[in-house]
């Protein structure tokens, strides 16, 4: 492809310098309110995969010797960097992703909380210590980095995701290469720009951009020991596999079906406002979006109500802020109204159909307005697979058991929510549900950093999840220590040959 001189390109980050990328493969990044190409995307060569984890190998030997306090330091800075940065993120995350402001902002701020979570790696990262394991003898523990880390970020959170694994690793004392979306890699590196800004050292923060081969190439590397990777249930079981049979620590984050339980007891007004945002809040691009709700017993009948706050969602470019915007993408606009379409031919009830929505001034965008399916049973592919859009189906159940049920056969275990003033219902629901992260009265439970992400089932593969306490494991190596100072006036010098210490 010839480069045009006015659409700037994407540069790499290796070793601590902005570089333009020499393949020959590039992509646009295209604002999906307007189709306008607002830059191009390099699909980096093997060569400079190789020379950025270079960099961060070297960069390695010395950073895992910094103090903890000039770790730590560097993500005071960048927190207030990134606090004084929020609006011009947020633009550009609207412009490049299409999620609207406010979201945006908060796409950011998720982020954030993770940096400030970073700065108090000195309370984080303790080992232990036991005193006399043996008579004369210690035992202790310390957590050490394990080298270069490496993480694959999807496109519908690029604040955020990139966010929660790069300055987690860092602060362990890890070197990383980031391989952001595609879709969407410009805030990505606005972010990365403020990260050096805020001191962090050449070569401890990498990126390489790209596409499959790029990911298979950072699954391969012989000098990568971790990879945390976010993003579809089929390329993230690619990755675990994959980078597991070269024996890397891996975790994955991957795709949903989150549904919620609705009973008649809950608070109506709330349930159904909570229910409207979370199933068509960012355009359905939510990993933890809910997009089945169980009706039960008589909330079967709030279906009317539903469908007219759904209809009352103002469509439209992310820049104004209105409550739904576009879609990432024309292949994604294309997927959601197929999909649509197979709900009609399998015989759910199209109860709101917002397929064909044109918003004046901006005719070319990917916008899909909110849809509801009532009748939507397993086996209809608008049930079985995750739209990633914004369409709400609607299952019925006759008691909160049967709910229950349904949501423990489905495969996933992202996340999950129920509505009720039961303090019984909840706590049930609470104990049975076979789901990661729950909601009570929660529309969608992602955890602030003090916990970790814990999606579970067929969402995750790995055992330790993003940020949090579980984080700190997963980018450290636990090494114990067992120690035994001789005093030399009381040594009888005299040889032991049995086991015990
Ligand atoms: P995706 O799987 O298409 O892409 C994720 C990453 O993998 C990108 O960096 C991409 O370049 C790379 N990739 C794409 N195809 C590949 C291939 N064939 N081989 C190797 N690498 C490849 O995901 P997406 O569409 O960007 O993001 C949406 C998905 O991410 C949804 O399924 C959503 O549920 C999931 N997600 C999960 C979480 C979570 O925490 N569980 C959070 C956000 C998003």
């Amino acid at each position: 492809m010839t480069l045009s001189t006015t659409v700037p390109t994407i540069k790499l980050l290796i070793n601590g310098e902005f570089v333009e990328s020499q393949t020959s493969v590039w992509r646009d990044v295209v604002n999906p309110a307007t189709q306008e190409v607002l830059a191009r995307v390099p699909m980096a060569t093997q060569a400079e995969v190789d020379a950025a984890v270079a960099a961060a190998k070297t960069a390695f030997k010395s950073w895992k010797k910094t103090s903890i306090g000039s770790r730590a330091r560097i993500f005071l800075k960048y927190q207030q960097l990134i606090r004084e940065h929020m609006k011009e993120l947020a633009a550009i995350l609207t412009a490049e992703q299409g999620k609207t402001l406010a979201d945006a902002e908060g796409d950011v701020f998720r982020g954030l909380e993770v940096v400030e979570h970073a700065a108090s790696i000195g309370n984080l990262q303790l080992g232990e210590y036991a005193e006399n394991v043996a008579s004369g003898v210690d035992t202790y523990s310390v957590l050490q980095p394990l080298g270069v880390c490496a993480g694959i970020t999807p496109f519908n959170f690029p604040a955020m995701i990139p966010l929660w694994m790069f300055p987690m690793a860092i602060a362990t004392g890890n070197t990383f290469v980031l391989k952001p979306s595609e879709q969407d890699p410009m805030v990505t590196m606005r972010l990365v720009e403020l990260a050096l800004e805020a001191g962090i050292p050449a070569g401890v923060l990498n990126v390489v951009h790209g596409g499959p081969d790029v990911v298979n190439a950072i699954c391969d590397h012989a000098d990568i020991k971790a990879i945390s990777f976010v993003g579809s249930s089929k390329v993230g079981t690619h990755v675990y596999n994959r980078a597991s049979l070269n024996g890397k620590r891996v975790q994955c984050m991957m795709g949903a079906k989150n549904h919620a339980i609705v009973l008649p007891d809950a608070n109506k007004e709330q349930a159904l406002n909570q229910l409207t945002g979370a199933a068509f809040g960012a355009a359905g691009q939510r990993c933890m979006a809910l997009t089945v709700a169980v009706l039960v017993g008589e909330a079967k009948n709030w279906i009317p109500e539903l469908v007219a706050k759904a209809k009352a969602l103002r469509v439209g470019p992310g820049k104004d802020n209105p409550d739904v915007g576009p879609v990432v993408s024309c292949t994604a606009r294309d997927r959601v109204e197929s999909l649509i379409a197979q709900g009609v031919e399998q015989g759910a009830k199209l109860e709101l159909d917002g397929r064909g929505v044109k918003v004046p001034g901006f005719e070319q965008g990917n916008f899909v307005g909110p849809t509801i399916f009532s009748g939507v049973k397993p086996g209809m592919a608008i049930y079985d697979q995750e739209i990633f859009g914004p369409v709400l189906c609607l299952s019925a159940a006759d008691t909160l058991d049967e709910a229950i049920e349904l949501i423990n056969a489905n495969p996933n275990g992202n996340g999950t929510a129920i509505f009720t003033q039961s303090g019984a219902a909840a706590r049930k629901f609470q104990e049975e549900i076979d789901v990661g992260q729950v909601g009570i009265n929660v529309p969608i439970p992602v955890p602030v950093p003090l916990f970790s992400f814990t999606g579970s089932r067929a969402s995750k593969l790995g055992d330790l999840g993003p940020y949090g306490k579980q984080v700190v494991l997963f980018y450290t190596q636990t090494k114990t220590v067992t120690s035994r100072w001789f005093d030399d006036a009381a040594s009888s010098g005299k040889v032991n040959t049995t086991i015990s210490l």
